[in-house]
């Protein structure tokens, strides 16, 4: 090959990877935390470089709450942004999970660990993991999906069918705006309720308090089928990267596909 020629097929090979780098869209990146720990769990990362919020999105903190776990394994796929950043852990505690247990025995709640000291217990080391998440992608919104054993709307002692915010300001408006948006695709004693605030050491109140985040705990109701909680929580999720302007082409009345019946 003789030098011009090579010097073309350099310069065409150049311009095919600034081309294929200008156009191409941003993809899912995994990271794992606590490898080899015992209680390793995936994160999935969708970064579009384009301004916008970052929010982090935790399923599975509790094992006996599976439909927000189950909800972002399905959606996954449909989660790429527009705008933005997404991080997403979909099973927080897997040993949990597969017990179908609130805490394996002998641990504690993980979302009672989000504790302001050094960790000493597994699950003190898993909940400082997934804290630090937030400082490592510059997290804006968090996102938490749980479920309660009954209807708050019927039965104050529980939190069934809630949004539980932390946070002050015009942010705090979003819990109003995703309930305004799917209860009217819900029977009345599925609408979402919204109250304030979550539980002393959870994810969502620590990282309100020590960062000055906006935070959301979904709650769904146990008393109603699984596959319907699923809706629920993907309804939710959902409307709230559409509200907060990540997810640009996802239109509202797409809802109606994940209506609860
Ligand atoms: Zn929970």
């Amino acid at each position: 090959m003789n030098k011009t020629r090579m010097t073309i097929l350099v310069l065409l090979l150049f311009g095919a990877f600034f081309s294929s780098n200008s156009t191409t869209a941003a993809v899912w990146e995994e990271d794992i935390i606590g490898i080899g720990k015992g209680w390793e769990t995936e994160v999935y990362i969708y970064d579009t470089k384009k301004e916008g919020p970052s929010v982090l999105l935790v399923g599975g903190v509790h094992g006996d709450e599976p439909a927000g776990a189950l909800a972002i394994k399905e959606l996954l796929p449909e989660l790429t942004i527009d705008i933005g950043k997404l991080v997403v852990v979909p099973e927080a505690n897997k040993q949990a999970l597969e017990l179908d247990l609130r805490y394996p025995p002998g641990a504690e709640d993980l979302n009672r660990a989000f504790v302001d000291k050094e960790p000493e217990s597994w699950t003190e080391k898993l909940a400082k993991e997934i804290y630090q998440l937030i400082e490592k992608h510059n997290i804006d919104f968090v996102f938490d999906l749980h479920e309660a054993r009954d209807y708050y709307r019927i039965n104050p002692d529980s939190v069934g069918q809630t949004i539980i915010f932390n946070g002050q300001g015009e942010e705090i408006f979003l819990a109003w705006d995703i309930a305004d948006k799917i209860n009217p695709l819900l029977f009345p004693i599925e609408r979402f309720i919204i109250l304030s605030p979550t539980a002393r050491d959870s994810l969502t109140r620590r990282a309100h308090e020590e960062l000055g985040l906006t935070t959301f705990i979904i709650e769904t109701t146990r008393k109603q089928d699984l596959d319907v909680r699923i809706k629920q929580q993907k309804m939710v999720v959902l409307s709230a990267l559409k509200l907060l302007g990540l997810k640009e082409d996802l239109k509202l009345e797409d809802l109606d596909l994940f209506r609860s019946h």
